[in-house]
């Protein structure tokens, strides 16, 4: 594991994390869902396993947003100012943050590893050929590092695992 300090934190400053390693992966979502959410053109969110999410203060609290898949999405905020630090979807399960790199303190640390949902992209963007996209999603075993899916596979829940869930998308 990298020697790293990643940390983060909400706006009015009850919520503060430390990310306890590089993630292993970053997605640059451009779905319709992520830009309503975000109000924002696309989402940008860090996966991590959620014990190497350890949070320094503050309790976020659960919102159970509605997703695209009708599974739903548990949206943790900030219980003061409301804002959104991480996500669980209901394909990757709770074990597993989608944090919101935007709430780092140094957000450029983390730059994205693919632009997912690019069939909804904001025809402005003009995104780079060094990165991956997709149109929709893809399959993490072709395209995530193997210390990566190595690491995913120690945290998968077991449900997940039961379902072979290839999706961390709900
Ligand atoms: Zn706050
Ligand atoms: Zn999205």
């Amino acid at each position: 594991m990298e020697e790293i300090q990643l940390k983060g934190g909400c706006t009015c400053g009850t919520i503060r994390y430390l990310l306890k390693s590089m993630p292993m992966f970053v997605h640059c979502c451009h779905c319709r869902w992520c830009q309503r959410e975000t109000g924002a053109a696309f989402a940008l969110n860090a996966i991590y396993e959620a014990d190497r999410v350890e949070l320094l203060s503050g309790i976020p609290e659960m919102v159970n947003t509605p997703s695209e898949s009708g599974k739903g999405q548990k949206i943790w905020r900030c219980p003061e100012c409301k804002i959104a630090v991480w996500s669980n979807y209901a394909g990757a399960g709770e074990t597993v943050h989608f944090v919101r790199v935007g709430t780092l303190d140094n957000p450029d640390a983390l730059p994205p590893d693919i632009h997912i949902y690019t069939n909804s992209k904001q025809p402005w963007i003009r995104l780079s050929t060094e990165i991956p996209s997709v149109p929709e999603y893809y399959d993490l075993e072709e395209l995530w590092p193997a210390e990566s899916l190595e690491r995913r596979q120690v945290h998968l829940s077991p449900i997940s695992a039961n379902s072979r869930s290839k999706r961390y998308k709900s």
